[in-house]
């Protein structure tokens, strides 16, 4: 390999199973260690009859049941609030003292769960990770990255500390202070890169002419880093994206402060790249969303919820967490840039997968397909749900919001030809009623996917 992808020299030497062999000599310890460290982690080893001391391979740990979902979190936490005044949750594993920094998510549906919580050297081991992988995305001394998103306690925690180790300059401008406010900003601070939704990236395309009178193209950006939607793993996206501002656009991520992972330098998107194999075995732990039964994460294709344990950390490691991100997994070499670790490519969550006459279908999947059809459709649609989801009664309904130049007259047309490429595509056959190209607007945090009548 004469790249470095990992931050970890070792690593970069190692072969895929070398690493795979790595992993597994930091996971007993680990796992040892939130068992004797961790009242709930002790309860949940008991509760499926094993010892962590039985837990060697990889294969073991994918045999261990989920022990966390999001709601256990935001109960862990709940519960130690009451009992320990902290928010931490009782899978806090290192002394409450001892927490060097905390972020939180967003807490728009329930009781925020501080799940990036970390002690002084989980960051000391974080941050080369993190730095690795904004370097991935050409991030390096000098740079200026405007963070705009909502929170900014969640959108900057870890990653400030890698760009820093980088040499770079974090600025972080909070979401909720409005476009406008963010665009003067760009034009004071003159960032290299910015770090957004994809859909607020693509709301400046239009926006930015009409508050500043320049093209976003005029920013002189050096890279567009996105994240928190599947925005720019649409080709369509991406290169609408990349071609108004005129640079590359990468993806990244890392829920709960794991799986990090960067998509790379290519005019194709080719995933989200397993960066930091030494922290998580996030990419090699998938599990059905529905039954939490495993699926079998090496093989190329598989897709599956992906399943959080970390390696190498003190206060808050997540053991056998599913944090409800579903993923298609890669395992080949990666033809962009020749990354031979995993790579994935999410597709959705495992709280907006729907179930249409037992066929699992998510929102992004449909998304794709939709967007095969622009300029004849705008992008943007709705999946109206009459009951809670997952299961939906067929046929699925959409709206879709159809291109401004197509007449009334051509509209039946295009509405079946969408619907037969999502039954091509999917297996649905879907309901569908074409709106016009300003009827779904464009949001500039989170797009929503669904339309929930049964909520009205
Ligand atoms: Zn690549």
């Amino acid at each position: 390999m004469t790249r470095s992808f990992y931050a970890d020299p070792a690593l970069n030497r190692m072969d895929p199973e070398e690493i795979r062999r790595h992993q597994e000599s930091k996971l007993p310890a680990q796992l040892k260690y939130c068992y004797e460290h961790s009242e709930f982690y002790r309860q949940k080893f008991d509760d499926a009859g094993a010892k962590p001391e039985d837990i060697r391979t990889l294969e073991d740990l994918r045999k261990l049941p989920v022990f966390m979902v999001k709601d256990d979190e935001r109960r862990s936490a709940e519960l130690s609030l009451e009992k320990y005044g902290h928010p931490f949750g009782l899978h806090l594993c290192a002394p409450v003292e001892d927490i060097y920094l905390t972020g939180t998510t967003s807490g728009t549906t329930g009781m925020p769960t501080f799940s990036y919580t970390f002690t002084k050297k989980d960051m000391e081991f974080l941050a080369p990770r993190i730095a690795a992988r904004m370097a991935l995305a050409g991030v390096g001394k000098g740079d200026r990255v405007a963070f705009f998103f909502a929170l900014g306690i969640y959108a900057t925690t870890m990653t400030l500390w890698g760009l820093r180790r980088l040499g770079a300059l974090p600025i972080d401008i909070d979401a909720r202070a409005g476009t406008e406010l963010f665009l003067k900003f760009i034009g004071l601070t003159r960032p290299t890169y910015i770090a957004c939704t994809p859909s607020l990236a693509e709301y400046l395309i239009i926006k930015a002419p009409l508050v500043t009178g320049k093209e976003v193209g005029d920013f002189g950006l050096k890279g567009i880093l996105t994240t928190g939607e599947i925005g720019i793993a649409l080709p369509g996206i991406k290169k609408k994206i990349e071609s108004a501002y005129g640079c590359r656009s990468y993806d990244y991520w890392a829920p709960c402060g794991n799986a990090p992972g960067i998509s790379c330098d290519s005019d194709e998107y080719h995933g989200l790249h397993a960066i930091a194999p030494d922290l998580c075995t996030s990419y090699d732990d998938l599990v059905d969303p529905v039954t939490k039964e495993p699926v079998d994460s090496d093989s190329d294709g598989a897709v599956g919820e992906m399943v959080h344990t970390n390696l190498q950390r003190e206060a808050c490691p997540a053991v056998k967490y599913a944090y409800g991100d579903i993923v298609r997994i890669t395992t080949k070499e990666c033809p962009g840039c020749g990354f031979r670790g995993k790579r994935a490519k999410l597709v959705g969550r495992a709280d907006d997968m729907l179930i249409v006459k037992g066929v699992n279908v998510y929102p992004a999947a449909i998304r794709d397909v939709v967007a095969g059809f622009v300029p004849d459709v705008t992008g943007e649609l709705r999946i109206v749900l009459e009951s809670p989801p997952p299961r939906v009664v067929p046929p699925l309904k959409l709206k879709i919001a159809h291109g401004a130049h197509v007449s009334e007259a051509d509209l039946p047309g295009l509405s079946s030809r969408i619907a037969q490429a999502l039954h091509d595509a999917i297996k649905i056959r879907p309901e569908i009623r074409l709106v016009g190209p300003e009827d779904l607007p464009k949001e500039t945090r989170k797009t929503p996917v669904f339309e929930k009548i049964y909520e009205e």
